[in-house]
Parts: C-alpha cells; sequence; structure tokens
C-alpha cells in the first residue's frame, strides 16, 4: 500500500528530470530539430550550430547525462549511437568522419544527455592546436 502511494510521484519526478532535458525533448518533438536518422534506439540531427559542413548529433534515446554514466547495463545505447553512425556514413555517402564526445564542464559538455558529434566535410587537423583551448 505505501509502495502504491509513493510510486506515482516518483514516477513524476523521473518524467520531469527527463522532461528537463534539451535533447529528450527533441527526441519527443516537443523542440523541432532537423532530423537525419531515428531508430528504435537513437535519434540523429543536425547541429544548430555546426563548425564542419557536416555536423550532426547522434544520441540514445535513452537518457544517459554523460559518458561517466555509462555502465555494463546501458552501454548497449552507445553501440546503437556508433550503429547508426555508420548507416547515416553509408546513406549519405560520407566516406572519413570523426566522431566526439565531450563529458563534463571542462571538455565542453553544455548539454546533460550523452550525445556524440558527427564532423565530415573538412580536412580535420588532429593535435593538441585542435583542442580549441579557451585558457
Ligand atoms: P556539447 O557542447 O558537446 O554539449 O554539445 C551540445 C551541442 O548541442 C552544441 O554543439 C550545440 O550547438 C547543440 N545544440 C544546442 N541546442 C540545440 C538544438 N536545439 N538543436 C540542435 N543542436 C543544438
Ligand atoms: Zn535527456
Amino acid at each position: 500500500m505505501i509502495g502504491a502511494v509513493f510510486s506515482a510521484p516518483y514516477i513524476l519526478i523521473q518524467r520531469r528530470i527527463i522532461m528537463d532535458c534539451l535533447f529528450c525533448k527533441i527526441i519527443d518533438g516537443e523542440i523541432p530539430s532537423t532530423k537525419v536518422y531515428e531508430d528504435e534506439f537513437v535519434f540523429a540531427f543536425k547541429d544548430i550550430a555546426p563548425i564542419a559542413p557536416v555536423h550532426y548529433l547522434i544520441i540514445p534515446k535513452v537518457h544517459i547525462s554523460c559518458a561517466n554514466e555509462i555502465t555494463e547495463e546501458n552501454s548497449n545505447a552507445v553501440a546503437k549511437v556508433f550503429e547508426a553512425a555508420a548507416k547515416i556514413a553509408k546513406a549519405e555517402g560520407i566516406e572519413s568522419y570523426r566522431i566526439i564526445n565531450n563529458c563534463g564542464d571542462d571538455a565542453g559538455q553544455t548539454v546533460k544527455h550523452l550525445h556524440f558529434h558527427m564532423l565530415a566535410g573538412i580536412k580535420m587537423g588532429w593535435g593538441p592546436e585542435s583542442l580549441g583551448k579557451t585558457e
């Protein structure tokens, strides 16, 4: 009985946390996006402020706040993201691309829903200068 009394508000709290997430709202269609791919596990859309000719965000539908929250229980979501990336690349004829995940503030993570930047369409540098340090 006590469980029944407390379970409904608990579910509401859980849902509210997820609904406060920008990318959960994009998955739900509550906030518009330019979708490039979707399946049961993954949603991918164009980044609103692209830093390369091709700049997609590939995200798991399950809410995971950052890479540091990946566990044995939820890591299949990451495999699905990379499966989706390969499908997107093949479908769009993208032969070379970079996938980046920013985890935490110093790395530049601004949206706390695990996401992978897929960048392509430009010759990319690699080295300390490519970090774009802010200080
Ligand atoms: P990060 O800085 O790694 O957390 O990446 C967040 C990315 O989300 C940035 O590249 C933003 O440009 C992008 N972004 C923020 N809001 C939106 C939006 N409404 N639609 C598409 N991309 C967005
Ligand atoms: Zn979310």
